[in-house]
């Protein structure tokens, strides 16, 4: 009896220890192999079979049990409507997870049921309320956000969120709310309801089995720190994404040293001849979320760009008239415009030179002047490559500060720079960012329509226009002017929840303005450089390539790896309509999904 009793014990102890070996041991292996995928598999069948096995009532169980999977397995539903490709195999580990997460809850619960002392039953009874709430959050988020907007949530959406701060986020609730949030609220209440409510009924285990029962508690407890994280059910793998994709941010960060530090040992890098010895000024000015198909000087039949309109007449200021942009997002897209990174060469982000690291080892005096805000919760490649300028001017200051600035700031705030020196000042506007109308003077409301939203849109962008020809008249006003370049990061549906983003993309949200304004000396000391970009003003074009466009025009040459055929400002540029990429080189411009509104 004793003896029996011990190897009992012993197994029950020696089970969760073995089945932890198992699950670190695979924890590094591929999410593809069918070891890994046979293992979790089986440890979600056992972990449900136990928990029936163990608990004293199985009808409470049974029903418990349908509405959390039902909860659970209800994504793959939405992701099915929305035409998202799950796999199989991925689905199969989904329902896994669903297993032991519902075994989790139980056992939390049974656990709870089997401490004597009453007051200490009572906290563990509400702590395994808020166990379940957790994991019924999961799906609940997702189910919660197809309510709100129609379609699935995903990691571009949560690192947008997570790179705005307080009040970018309440702004964009407030563009985008509607009935359907509050509806959305309401389903997570009522979800979680439900489920509480068939929870309540679940008993504890049988006071005979309590030995297996601790086993089983810590097998479950062990596969939800080393199996739950690889086992891909949706909403969690969208969660991993995001977090990974964090960490890319951080480790652009942690390099910039390393960057710098190559940098200043490349003796290859030179400026042009042709460069003025009595000093240059190049402006690069990056606009925001401003779609070409509501502009004026692209054809729109609302007059918002007057200015650059006026400009065009002459024959060195020239408008590109088939520029995309590589990701619909701010961040995303900044990362490859402003590096050396882009879709055509494969060269990472991480081990990119940024426009201002370069220019600085050229010997530039570096201006970063921003209307954004500098930090959300997380530090971006943006804010890194900013952090690497000699001045930066902030006009919004810390995320702390809830003053918002308009555009306008930024021509007041503009530097009084050196003319006998080599300066390039990059400018991050605030352009057409949500809400439009938080984005404009009261004398730059004009147009009325019959849809608000565009004609607010359409303010921001005849604003836009005004402000750039204020930026061009300062620094124009500058002896060594020399350049002028404007793009925006993305383009803008403003009937789309949040305006742009990858999981709703339109083209409008691709279609972006791109101008260069070369000053007459420049022209005459460069007339190859002109008459290329005049050559190539037809041509397609992604703006993962305005940090070559920028280098050429600045006249910095010996970067090794440049590639003069991806060069919008040499002859020999020469990429087409096939193959121009967006989305990260993952889409050809044929591929694009148009809405018609
Ligand atoms: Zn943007």
């Amino acid at each position: 009896m004793i003896f029996s009793s011990d190897k009992r014990n012993l197994l029950s102890l020696a089970v969760p220890v073995i089945l932890t070996l198992i699950l670190y041991g695979v924890y590094d292996f591929s999410l593809r192999s069918y070891i890994t995928f046979f293992i979790y598999l089986t440890l979600g069948i056992v972990s449900i079979f136990m928990a029936f096995r163990l608990s004293v009532f199985k009808k409470p169980l049974i029903r418990f049990a349908i509405v959390f999977l039902f909860t659970y397995l209800s994504v793959y539903v939405f992701s099915l409507l929305l035409g998202l490709n799950t796999s199989l195999f991925d689905f199969c580990k989904g329902i896994a997870f669903s297993l032991v997460a519902f075994s989790a809850c139980t056992m939390v619960k049974a656990l709870a049921l089997a401490i004597e002392t009453v007051f200490l039953r009572k906290i563990c009874l509400v702590i395994s309320y808020v166990v379940l709430f957790a994991f019924v959050l999961l799906p609940s988020v997702l189910i919660c956000y197809f309510v709100a907007t129609g379609s699935l949530i995903s990691s571009d959406i949560i690192i947008a969120l997570a790179q705005t701060n307080a009040t970018e986020g309440t702004e964009f609730i407030q563009s985008n709310f509607n009935i359907m949030w509050f509806l959305a609220f309401v389903a997570l209440v009522v979800i979680y309801a439900i489920n509480a409510f068939f929870f309540r009924k679940v008993e504890g285990v049988d006071s005979k089995n309590l030995s297996v029962f601790l086993s089983f508690f810590l097998c479950l407890a062990s596969s939800v720190w080393l199996a739950l994280p690889r086992m891909d059910y949706l909403p969690f793998s969208i969660i991993k994404v995001t977090s990974k994709q964090l960490d890319n941010f951080e480790i652009y960060k942690q390099q910039k040293s390393q960057r710098l530090a190559k940098l200043n040992k490349l003796n290859t890098l030179k400026l042009s001849d042709s460069t003025d010895p009595a000093g240059n000024l190049f402006v690069l000015v990056v606009g925001e979320s401003e779609t070409r198909d509501r502009m004026q000087a692209y054809g729109f039949d609302r007059e918002n760009t007057p200015y650059l309109c006026e400009h065009l007449k002459n024959p060195n200021h020239i408008l590109f008239t088939n520029a995309y942009s590589s990701w619909p997002q701010t961040v995303q897209a900044l990362s490859y415009s402003l590096t050396e990174a882009n879709q055509y060469q494969k060269k990472q982000t991480v081990d990119a030179y940024s426009i201002i690291e370069l220019a600085r080892a050229s010997g530039f005096d570096t201006y970063w002047i921003s209307n954004q805000r500098k930090y959300g919760v997380y530090e971006t490649p943006v804010t890194v490559i900013s952090s690497t300028a000699n001045h930066e001017i902030w006009v919004n200051g810390s995320s702390k500060m809830e003053g918002v600035f308009f555009d306008e700031e930024i021509v007041k705030r503009f530097p009084n720079i050196d003319d006998n020196k080599n300066v390039f000042v990059v400018i991050h506007l605030m352009g057409s960012h949500q809400k439009y109308d938080k984005r404009l003077p009261s004398e730059f409301i004009r147009f009325e329509g019959q849809d608000e939203t565009l004609d607010y849109y359409d303010d921001t962008v005849l604003y836009t226009d005004y402000i750039l020809e204020k930026i061009y008249s300062k620094a124009s006003e500058k002896s060594n002017f020399k350049a002028m370049i404007y793009f925006s990061d993305h383009g803008e549906d403003p009937h789309v929840v949040g305006g742009h983003d990858p999981v709703n993309l339109n083209g409008q949200m691709l279609r972006i303005p791109l101008a260069v304004y070369l000053s007459d000396r420049y022209v005459q000391d460069n007339p190859k450089i002109h008459d290329a970009l005049v050559q190539n003003k037809d041509k397609y074009f992604s703006n993962d390539l305005i940090f070559d466009l920028t280098v050429r025009i600045m006249g910095i040459s010996g970067l090794p790896g440049m590639d003069d055929s991806l060069n919008l400002a040499d002859k020999a540029y020469a990429l087409d309509k096939n193959s121009v990429l967006t989305m990260y080189g993952k889409m050809h411009l044929d591929e694009i999904p148009e809405t018609k509104h």
